[in-house]
């Protein structure tokens, strides 16, 4: 299986790549993303001899009719990360809400949201690529919460692979920042930055742009990757949940096999989405996947008007922090699929030069054959939390936006399957407020969500609060650049 670039060739880049290019140098021609030449085929055949499979069973299969240039023995030993999950035997549980209606908990791994689904496996094939090429990798992060513990967790002790991460000191939860202070290995530096998250994410992008940086990284022998979900190595791991929720639901006779449903995916840079579009289009039977925004509902506009405007906008703080996202990098490889690269081409360019684009009305037409959309703002999300409180369920602010959807946008009544990308316990103190108890700090918050609605604490958050700080360097945009240096 080949890779090739959502925005065409540039002349200088080879024309395609195989996975591992795709994964150790994820940035195409012209700003642009590395896509799948194809699809595996997820027929009924496939899905049936599936039926009983374990969750790494399915994921090797899946992994292997795409063809990529990873050994199954590094395959294999990737998907063992998934043992480390709450529950081995089934890494994502599907959780009743409504007769109609089931909970995909993506959350059961180290750090408590979904990212530990693709980022896990991806983290251990990406440094053993490393290791067999002989090369030394530097991923940079800057987080608003959820990719930073994730990244880290995922490299740490991982030979030829660095990872340095930069965080909002005082613009995260206070769960988020003791995941990232207190995780101790060699190959790990943590950051906290002066300033916001766009300060952060500024500052990262100009250390990346600087040459000197560039120069010293060279002269250390160190390559730069990323590990957000531009990286198709990302991507891959976020097809398969989605076609293990479809067989949970034929496991618990909700469906008969071919049954369509529909897939509610709370939305930021549409990485979870992207993931279920493929698998729709590879024979998964959705009946369409529902978005869902907070209130800053860019996506909402484009799948429901085809306008992506970023001229009037600024972004909002919510309690929905994970997708607080106005430049959403993956629906640029939806367009790519639906309009082909000149085109996304065409519409990228015009996004960086005016700001926005519009899909004409067969260009909408097509994407809203696959997707329909909404947004909940804060108070909304809070009413949905204490709601499914009183009905016994507690869930993260982030999994609330996904109710809304289910309640406005079924055109038919379709079983449906809502994905939950955080555990209540990153996100404390907003489920406390939600249930009528305003808290101090996330410590309190914890403790009293634990005493009134019936939930436990996992052992890896509580442990958190006794654990060493070993990350305790807050600078100054412009003291970056020596610190990581020092770093290297
Ligand atoms: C990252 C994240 C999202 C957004 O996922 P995308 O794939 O970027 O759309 C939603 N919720 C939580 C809790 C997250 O961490």
């Amino acid at each position: 299986m080949q890779f090739v670039e959502t925005r065409g060739n540039d002349g200088q880049k080879p024309k395609s790549v195989t996975f591992s290019e795709a994964i150790l140098s994820p940035s195409a021609s012209f700003g642009g993303l590395y896509v799948p030449e194809s699809l595996p085929n997820l027929n009924e055949e496939f899905l049936t001899k599936h039926l009983s499979s374990h969750y790494k069973t399915l994921a090797l299969d899946f992994l292997q009719q795409f063809d990529i240039d990873i050994e199954t023995e590094v395959l294999e030993e990737a998907l063992k990360r998934y043992d480390a999950f709450d529950d081995p035997s089934n890494p994502v549980p599907l959780t009743q809400i409504e007769e109609d209606c089931f909970v995909s908990e993506l959350y059961h791994g180290q750090t408590r949201a979904f990212k530990d689904m693709a980022l896990q496996p991806f983290g251990y094939i990406l440094s053993k690529l490393a290791q067999k090429r002989g090369e030394n990798y530097l991923i940079m992060a800057a987080t608003s919460g959820d990719t930073g513990p994730a990244t880290l967790e995922t490299f740490k002790n991982q030979d030829n692979v660095k990872v340095a991460c930069l965080y909002p000191d005082g613009g995260t939860s206070d769960v988020q920042k003791l995941q990232m202070v207190t995780e101790d290995a060699e190959n790990l530096k943590v950051i906290g930055v002066k300033g916001n998250f766009d300060d952060t994410q500024h500052a990262l992008k100009d250390l990346l742009a600087s040459e000197d940086f560039k120069s010293e990284l060279e002269e250390r022998g160190i390559k730069l990757t990323a590990a957000n979900s531009v990286n198709f190595g990302r991507i891959i791991f976020q097809i398969i949940y989605h076609i293990h929720s479809y067989l949970e639901m034929v496991r618990n006779k909700t469906i008969a096999m071919g049954d369509k449903i529909y897939l509610v995916v709370p939305s930021g840079n549409f990485g979870n989405a992207l993931g279920a579009y493929y698998a729709k289009k590879a024979g998964l039977p959705i009946h369409k996947i529902l978005i869902a925004s907070n209130i800053n509902n860019i996506l909402t506009d484009w799948i429901t008007t085809g306008s992506y405007d970023l001229t009037d906008r600024t972004l909002i703080l919510t309690e929905s922090p994970a997708m607080d996202i106005l430049k959403s990098s993956n629906i640029e490889r939806v367009m790519y699929d639906k309009f082909g690269g000149e085109r996304t081409k065409e519409l990228m360019d015009a996004l960086t030069s005016e700001g926005k684009y519009q899909l004409s009305s067969e260009e909408l037409a097509s994407l809203q054959e696959d997707f329909t959309a909404t947004f909940s703002d804060d108070e909304e999300g809070e009413a949905v939390i204490a709601a499914y409180a009183q009905k016994g369920y507690i869930m993260d602010p982030h999994t609330a936006t996904c109710m809304k959807a289910y309640e406005t946008l079924r055109e038919e009544k379709l079983p449906t399957v809502i994905y939950s990308t955080a555990e209540w316990t990153k996100f404390s103190s907003t489920v406390s407020k939600a249930l009528g108890h305003t808290v101090k700090d996330d410590i309190e918050a914890l403790k009293w969500v634990t005493e009134n609605a019936n939930v436990s604490v996992p052992p890896m958050i509580n442990g958190l609060f006794s654990k060493p700080i070993v990350h305790t360097v807050v600078v100054d945009k412009k003291s970056i650049k020596g610190e990581m240096l020092n770093f290297l």
